[in-house]
């Protein structure tokens, strides 16, 4: 799978492969579709397409999601202020986590960073940060930054305008959204934006979530490292022993080409 540079996906990339995507997914846990990398004629940057989807438990009946804020204007097209220019800061890879907050995994995730004097970006589930409150305050706390995953990950392309509202707004509060599974469009984009919330991907698929094996991880993360780039991986959703390590091995040798890790301004 090819892995440009891309950070943000334009509108007509994001209707490309939310297509794609919408046309593969499908409702079983932990589907996976790779899908091939459109490229967007405003950037040169493609996309890449992995479908996961994770059993986390069911959404608790006591927990439920509260009314979305109606955005008071139609979508903002009005870029952030923030310096999304990522690959202008030579050697900084973005690393960003999904899935979690998790008790077991999130914990070792934010020891490895420590570690590795890295920070990175969290893209969370309400449903999660619901039940694990102190893990979210933690990773501020050490400095990463915080991603909308929606509540609870359902595929957004899938659902009706309403749904997608109620999932966006019962997410965390952020300046970022990442659709679960990738899986988006124009219009979801643009309801992201009514939102204040900025559509974020990646440009490095490790597929650690498929237990492919440490060696695997750590080889897609030192495959695709280059100055800018967004790197997926997950401390939720299920064991991430093998992301732990990978990681490890994978910020060890890194760090010695010169790579710093920072957050991502969501
Ligand atoms: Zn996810």
């Amino acid at each position: 799978m090819t892995k440009p540079p891309g950070k943000v996906l334009p509108l007509v990339a994001a209707l490309l492969c939310g297509a794609v995507l919408a046309q593969a997914a499908t409702p079983s846990d932990h589907s996976v579709t790779s899908a091939a990398a459109p490229v967007s004629p405003a950037t040169g940057h493609g996309l890449l397409g992995t479908t996961v989807t994770s059993k986390r438990g069911e959404p608790s009946s006591t927990k439920q999601p509260r009314q979305p804020a109606q955005p008071a204007k139609p979508p903002v097209a009005k870029p952030p202020a923030d310096d999304w220019n990522l690959a202008a800061h030579g050697k900084v890879l973005y690393l960003t986590f999904d899935d979690g907050p998790q008790h077991e995994w999130t914990p070792k995730v934010l020891q490895l960073l420590r570690k590795h004097k890295a920070h990175a970006t969290f893209f969370v589930l309400g449903i999660q940060v619901a039940q694990y409150p102190e893990l979210i305050a933690a990773e501020r706390a050490a400095g990463h930054t915080i991603g909308n995953h929606t509540w609870d990950h359902k595929t957004l392309t899938l659902l009706p305008d309403a749904k997608v509202r109620q999932e966006i707004a019962t997410g965390v509060k952020s300046k970022c959204l990442r659709p679960p599974t990738g899986a988006t469009n124009a219009k979801i984009e643009a309801i992201a934006a009514s939102y204040h919330q900025r559509q974020v991907l990646w440009d490095v698929d490790t597929k650690d979530w498929e237990k492919p094996g440490a060696a695997s991880i750590e080889h897609a993360i030192m495959a695709g490292a280059r100055p800018g780039a967004i790197i997926l991986v997950h401390d939720g959703g299920g064991n991430r022993s093998q992301t732990v390590a990978a990681l490890d091995r994978a910020l060890t040798k890194l760090t010695k080409l010169g790579y710093t890790y920072r957050a991502l301004p969501c």
